[in-house]
């Protein structure tokens, strides 16, 4: 057991379908102690979690509370109802931190987590209106509205990857079709690589050279890598993430009014010049009176974004 001594530091978990990460985080957003490992490949609640508490006591002596950010829906209750990336069903994440390490916890979806990393110790700072935007396998967000972070009736406000943007574009995981997830997620641009490849279109012939004709070695990665050689069928679908979230943001910009939007994930970053592409292309694509957009900022704490905003929102609820 971890002693719940008052201190200034808390433990910050964000816990992946890939990796599970541990960090000791003090008031400041400084991370004292950091560990990172691959997530138990069962993927089962009990090892995950069993996981999960180990890393918290490995890294959090002196810790005052556990905050915990998953890959996953989680509201303010702390209950994970399910995926997408781990199929548990109703799992009080919450009260399993709390028994585990001995402190109080909170636990969250892990891109609102990552919303309050930003927002209180990275690229957000100091902003009374922000929204974040994450793109990686699944598409996340979250929004802060008059100084403070946008939760809604039951905590999963901030779903933007479901922002719909082409009412006949590709199936999303939710089941609809066109949501900017289902056109720049990193799973779903991976798979629509495949189908391209498989049709055996000829402008896809760099990422058939660089997966050997495999489409299951596909995954978003090599379809950026392909995609910064030149890969012509890459570069298309390169485009049209760019033009999904362009079209999506500047949605959202338009709901909220942000001072600032605060853009990352590796699939943003990943890709060549989509970036770019996507900062400058929503300087005019929001409403006049918003014209020209122009503050987008790159989130400025990387991987460790999750686990400093669930380590913040546990010592500062
Ligand atoms: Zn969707």
């Amino acid at each position: 057991m971890l002693d719940p001594v008052m201190s200034g530091t808390a433990v910050g978990l964000d816990i992946g379908r890939t990796n599970v990460r541990a960090a000791l985080v003090d008031r400041g957003g400084n991370v004292l102690k950091a560990l990172r490992e691959p997530t138990d490949p069962s993927g089962s609640r009990e090892a995950v979690l069993g996981q999960a508490v180990r890393m918290a006591r490995e890294v959090g002596e002196g810790a005052s509370a556990v905050g915990a950010g998953v890959a996953g829906q989680c509201g303010s209750s702390g209950i994970v109802a399910r995926g997408p990336d781990f199929w548990w069903e109703d799992v009080d994440l919450k009260a399993e931190l709390e028994k585990g390490t001995g402190l109080r916890a909170v636990a969250r979806n892990d891109v609102i987590m990552a919303t309050v990393g930003e927002w209180r110790h990275g690229a957000g700072r100091g902003a009374r209106d922000m929204v974040c935007v994450m793109v990686g396998t699944g598409i996340g967000g979250g929004a802060v509205v008059d100084g403070r972070l946008a939760t809604g009736r039951s905590g999963y406000a901030g779903h933007f990857g479901h922002v719909l943007v082409d009412p006949s574009g590709p199936e999303c995981s939710c089941g609809r079709r066109g949501c900017v997830e289902a056109l720049a997620g990193g799973k779903r641009v991976a798979m629509r690589a495949r189908m391209v490849m498989g049709s055996g279109d000829g402008r896809a012939a760099i990422l058939r050279r660089m997966c050997g004709g495999d489409p299951e070695r596909i995954d978003a990665r090599m379809v950026a890598r392909a995609a910064a050689e030149g890969d012509e069928a890459c570069l298309e679908l390169r485009d049209s993430m760019a033009s999904a979230l362009i079209r999506g943001t500047a949605s959202i910009v338009n709901s909220f009014d942000p001072e600032v939007v605060v853009m990352g994930g590796p699939v943003l970053t990943g890709f060549p010049k989509l970036w770019e592409m996507v900062r400058d292309g929503l300087r005019d694509e929001v409403l006049p009176p918003l014209r020209p957009f122009e503050n987008v900022k790159q989130a400025e704490l990387g991987d460790l974004a999750g686990a400093i905003g669930a380590a913040s929102l546990a010592l500062n609820p």
